[in-house]
């Protein structure tokens, strides 16, 4: 089979490998889609702490189960199948507590397990014991399945935001994660969203989103959301950019007794930002970091895929073949587009 390994940091290659053999527990799928994240193009530079080269990354994937281990129940060949990439171990505190984020002993497929950009992927056992292999309904493509993980983490998100009927939902930062919020605000009940990016071209591609765009070559933010919400501010924020400047204003952007969000990380090199606590001590609102999704926050995300209340058609902008995956990162890396499919 054709898989694209990453070898070291920076190299990418195109390589024939033996197909895996899945062990008596395990399933092997073919990849049908499997969308570049974020994530992939910064473990392409730096590496991650997680990885052991060589390695085949990518997390967002659905596929179609061609051999199932002999001991595994619930699926058999044929099933069409996405994979829920963080693996819980199913017994340490956070996962009896229904945390599972927050496992102490996470291990995640296209980290240290090889992933979807190849056209053959292993599921490990304790990806079938804890439920992270869903089923995709008939009426879903496999390429807008792929987009139940990334929908997943931002559910997990707006769970943790704790978004209530009628708030104002500020999201910084209209990349493929952005829209995503902005999205799936409308359904948890946002009274209003504002989509608010620094890239003109972004706030373009993002009109679909059916939200209030702000672009902030154009308008001063601050000034704006003020004038948007009457001086109330927005209840919730979602820093949904890996960005200083935008976690540092928008400590400023929420409103008394909101929440923030910090979804997207900082670089690890540099993680620290000047943070006004007195903003935080008069204004009693919280801040929340999120990151990743549950198995059952996957199920939910095909749910709301598959019942068409959440529609990413238009947040898919290019589709390549696998011998083109360089050409999706760099598509990825410049920004110029949303998500980039690859098909295995
Ligand atoms: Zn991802
Ligand atoms: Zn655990």
């Amino acid at each position: 089979m054709k898989a694209a390994i990453l070898k070291e940091i920076e190299k990418l290659e195109i390589e024939e490998i033996k197909i895996p053999e899945p062990k008596e527990t395990e399933i092997l799928i073919k990849v049908k889609s499997c969308a570049v994240c974020g994530t992939d193009i910064k473990v392409y530079h730096y590496g991650h702490k997680h990885i052991v080269f060589p390695r085949v990354t990518g997390h967002e994937l659905s596929g179609i189960i061609v051999k199932v281990g002999k001991n595994v129940e619930g699926y058999k060949e044929g099933d069409k199948v996405v994979v829920a990439p963080a693996i819980p171990c199913g017994r340490c505190y956070y996962c009896r507590k229904g945390q599972q984020t927050m496992c102490d002993n996470l291990k995640a497929i296209g980290y240290h397990y090889d992933g979807g950009f190849a056209e053959y992927m292993l599921i490990p056992e304790n990806a079938v014991l804890n439920g992270c292999v869903n089923k995709i309904p008939d009426n879903l493509s496999f390429e807008i399945a792929c987009l139940a993980e990334p929908l997943a983490c931002v559910i997990n998100g707006q769970d943790l935001s704790g978004i209530e009927t009628g708030d104002i939902v500020l999201i910084l930062g209209a990349g493929p994660i952005g829209i995503l919020h902005a999205l799936l605000a409308k359904i948890n009940g946002a009274g209003k969203i504002i989509l608010a990016d620094t890239s003109s071209e972004r706030i373009d591609e993002a009109k679909f989103a059916d939200c209030i765009l702000l672009d902030m070559n154009k308008v001063e933010i601050y000034e704006e959301v003020k004038k948007i919400t009457d001086g109330h501010m927005a209840d919730k924020v979602i820093v949904a950019v890996g960005n200083k400047q935008a976690q540092e204003i928008s400590l400023k952007l929420v409103a008394k007794r909101g929440s923030i969000n910090f979804f997207g990380g900082l670089p690890k090199e540099s993680p620290y930002i000047q943070f006004d606590s007195n903003l935080l001590h008069y204004g009693e609102f919280f801040v929340v970091g999120t990151h990743g999704s549950t198995p059952l926050q996957n199920r939910i995300a095909i749910e709301l895929l598959s019942s068409g209340r959440i529609n990413v058609e238009k947040i898919i902008t290019h589709k390549l073949p696998l011998e083109k995956i360089k050409e999706g990162f760099e598509i990825v890396e410049s920004k110029k587009g949303l998500k980039v499919l690859i098909l295995p």
